[in-house]
């Protein structure tokens, strides 16, 4: 199974990707955890995107999608991939579509976590006091909020058109949403599923 999951900040994205993940044995990739690893351990590409993350701001899409081609293609190739985070722009969507088509690892389906803003706020201010996320005070998650809705938010648009969405109400219980995720992931023509 290859799959896009899209969703604004505190969607529920991170562990509805986990749970995918495990249930179709594929490769679970977070481009803001890797992003943070790569901070953690000071490495170069650490020290350039420092500034984006503490201040909410997307990190310019070379750097992401550098990072992140060559475990996607890896991970399709190992039984599959769920991408939790990435594409975040068009730019990036596109880019990555392009290799994909190259590379024969395109996605089987792009899962929207669609939630209201007000909530997706008070849920997020709950998780920042037990994960000490840098980025979780109020004023970030505002600016994380708007980034989404200017910058990744017109993705659904765009996997719509391809034929790939999958829109799911991420205010529902978290079990539910799996629930209804793999449901309607089970119902989605994977025309190469055979060799998966
Ligand atoms: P996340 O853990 O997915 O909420 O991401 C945390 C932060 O990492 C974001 O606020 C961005 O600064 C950065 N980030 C994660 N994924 C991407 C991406 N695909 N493109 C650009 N920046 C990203």
């Amino acid at each position: 199974m290859r799959v896009v999951l899209i969703g604004p900040p505190g969607s529920g994205k991170g562990t509805q990707a986990v749970r995918l993940a495990k249930h179709y044995g594929a490769v679970h990739i977070a481009a803001g955890d890797l992003l943070r690893a790569e901070l953690a351990a000071g490495t170069e590409l650490g020290l350039r995107v420092q500034q984006y993350l503490s201040s909410g701001d997307l990190v310019p899409d070379d750097l992401v999608v550098a990072l992140l081609w060559g475990r996607i293609v890896e991970a399709a190739r190992d039984g599959g991939y769920v991408l939790d985070g990435f594409p975040r722009t068009a730019g990036q969507a596109e880019a990555a579509y392009r290799m994909a088509l190259e590379a024969g690892v395109t996605a089987h389906a792009a899962v929207y976590l669609d939630g209201d803003s007000d909530a997706l706020v008070a849920r997020m201010l709950a998780r920042a006091h037990v994960d000490g996320r840098v980025d979780d005070t109020a004023e970030v998650i505002a600016h994380r909020l708007a980034v989404f809705a200017e910058q990744t938010a017109p993705l659904v648009d765009y996997y719509e058109r391809r034929g790939l969405l999958i829109r799911i109400d991420a205010m529902l219980p978290a079990d539910e949403v799996t629930k209804a995720i793999i449901k309607a992931l089970d119902a989605t023509e994977r025309p190469d599923a055979t060799r998966e």
